[in-house]
């Protein structure tokens, strides 16, 4: 059990959030994203996407950086919140078109007869 730096209540551990005030317990989360496996000269590259969390700005932000297959980063750059945010619409809203996504009903239905997507 620790307090939470944020209002003071106590956090269990392995809480990623405050149970009283919902601030992040972290300092930071970080996820890998692989390349895309038919594009030559991505091979053995990764993104890392790291989320600082803070009480002030700039202490939050996000860093992508691009890994080579030797484990060192190649480029990175931090963005902050809002321009973050700025680049998940632009993923969202610029996706596949919906025609091209299986539609949930007939995943549910393939699911159920015990069919998998391929
Ligand atoms: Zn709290």
């Amino acid at each position: 059990m620790r307090d939470c730096p944020e209002c003071g209540g106590p956090v269990e551990a392995r809480f990623h959030y405050c149970p009283w005030c919902s601030a992040p317990q972290r300092r930071k989360l970080v996820e890998f994203f692989r390349p895309h496996e038919e594009l030559e000269g991505d091979q053995g590259k990764a993104l890392r996407v790291s989320r600082y969390f803070g009480s002030s700005e700039p202490e939050r932000h996000i860093r992508f950086s691009v890994w080579n297959e030797t484990g060192s980063a190649e480029a990175a750059v931090s963005l902050d919140e809002e321009e973050a945010q700025r680049l998940a619409r632009f993923i969202l809203v610029h996706g596949p078109p919906k025609a091209s996504r299986p539609r949930l009903l007939e995943t549910v239905r393939g699911l159920a007869a015990g069919r998998r997507r391929g």
